[in-house]
């Protein structure tokens, strides 16, 4: 079976079986999402591929992610600060974008040496400026680099369910061996969204976030008794 396709079934299965066991039939079921941890990354615009690539090059699948079209591709580059300082090996995500975007973590924004701002994604007025290196070249960008929010992905269907829309701010619960309450989380409905939270590496590690960890949606932010 596909990989993708058995994750889905699993997280399917874990979230029945938890929804069931916390919430006796009867009372209201838990708002339980599977967390998805987003190491560091980029999304490429063609005339930023074309510069590290080369002129033309196709991204290259490596393996599809879990939202639907998204994919990891075979292609990573180095980013650079401003002092020299680099991280290599990040990987490109794809497909292509109309905008090139770097996301970090909190703690490789101090590695770099740079002051990169927690933004939803495509908001990137005024970000931080990183450079890229590839194998045919490099490129310094202003305004590209950000440290991503914490943000749900989910259909327009389920988040009608449970009284979502679209850029709702809400705050989690982290089920895990360190619980771990989280604010400032966006809802991101989207009509091919599986429902997902992505959060960094920075706050998976301080949640002890693991494969196959799940969130519990508290409160919409500003309504709520947390
Ligand atoms: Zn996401």
């Amino acid at each position: 079976m596909e990989h993708a396709k058995l994750i889905e079934l699993i997280t399917r299965e874990v979230i029945a079986q938890l929804s069931e066991h916390s919430f006796p039939s009867g009372m209201t079921k838990a708002k339980l999402v599977p967390v998805a941890v987003s190491m560091r990354h980029v999304h490429l615009a063609q005339p930023e591929i074309d510069i590290l690539f080369g002129i033309g090059h196709r991204l290259t699948k490596l393996r599809e992610l879990y939202q639907p079209g998204e994919f990891a591709a075979e292609e990573v580059v180095t980013l650079v600060g401003p002092k020299l300082r680099s991280i290599p090996n990040v990987r490109v995500l794809g497909p292509v974008r109309k905008r090139t975007q770097v996301e970090v973590s909190r703690t490789d924004a101090i590695i770099l040496g740079i002051d990169a701002p927690v933004r939803p994604s495509g908001q990137l007025a005024g970000v931080e400026t990183i450079t890229l290196v590839g194998p045919k070249g490099s490129i310094t960008l202003p305004e590209s680099c950000i440290v991503a929010n914490r943000h749900i992905h989910i259909s327009p269907l389920e988040a009608q369910q449970w009284g979502l829309t679209d850029n709702d701010l809400v705050t989690v619960k982290v089920l895990s061996d360190k619980t771990t309450i989280f604010g400032d989380v966006q809802v991101r409905v989207g009509d091919t969204f599986k429902l997902i939270m992505h959060i960094d590496t920075d706050d998976a590690n301080a949640a002890d976030v693991r494969c196959g960890t799940m969130v519990e949606i508290a409160d919409k932010e500003g309504q709520g008794c947390l």
